[in-house]
């Protein structure tokens, strides 16, 4: 039985390639909280044409990262609406220890669950990842194959590999998380709310792990 009393205000950590982000929308689904994450309301405040949106886009294009005050900012903002009240799936934050002191100042986490991969899977997993070139659509050669190879299933044009998905841009990538994401897990150990999951294995295998660590 999965307790659905008490609000879940759930965070996923896990190196890129674990299928953190698909395992955020299951638990989405499962309990109907929100998805929060940084790259989710970044995108929509571009869209929206704000303020912050324009600002957070030309730091985007000049290809600098958004300063952390700027998305301690957001995500506070989001977390504060009336849809977080009885929970929610953070995704992508905090990243940092600057980030995660702000986080507590914003919310108490219940639950923090780190997706655990070896760093040569998650670059194998990611090396197979491939994009659309004109809408972005996101497959996969081995578990998200488009029907026609090289080609996107939504429009028609050519699937590429983005630069971010070759193994140097993953393994430097692998490296900030081991180096300033890795290290806050321990904050949270520390206050008993944290599983650690192997994500080895499919997509299914995991989503069994994960909602082990509901059941009480
Ligand atoms: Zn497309």
């Amino acid at each position: 039985m999965v307790d659905e009393t008490t609000p879940k205000k759930i965070c996923l950590f896990g190196p890129q390639g674990s299928g953190k982000g698909t395992q955020a929308e299951r638990l989405v689904g499962l309990f109907g909280v929100p998805h929060v994450s940084p790259g989710n309301i970044f995108r929509q405040a571009v869209a929206e044409g704000s303020e912050l949106g324009l600002k957070v886009e030309s730091i985007i294009n000049s290809g600098s990262l958004v300063p952390d005050e700027v998305t301690n900012q957001l995500v506070k903002e989001r977390l504060e609406l009336e849809d977080c009240l009885d929970g929610f799936v953070l995704d992508g934050y905090p990243r940092n220890e600057v980030q995660a002191v702000a986080l507590d100042e914003v919310s108490t986490l219940t639950h923090v669950i780190v997706i655990e991969i070896p760093d040569e899977e998650s670059i194998s997993r990611i090396s197979m990842r491939r994009t659309c070139s004109n809408c972005g659509m996101t497959y996969h050669l081995q578990s998200k194959p488009s029907k026609v190879e090289g080609v996107c299933d939504s429009c028609g044009s050519e699937l590429v590999q983005r630069d971010d998905d070759k193994p140097e841009a993953i393994r430097h990538r692998l490296n900030i998380y081991h180096q300033e994401t890795e290290p806050l897990i321990k904050r949270y150990e520390d206050r008993g709310v944290l599983h650690r999951i192997d994500g080895r294995g499919s997509i299914d295998a995991v989503w069994e792990r994960v909602q082990s660590c509901f059941f009480s």
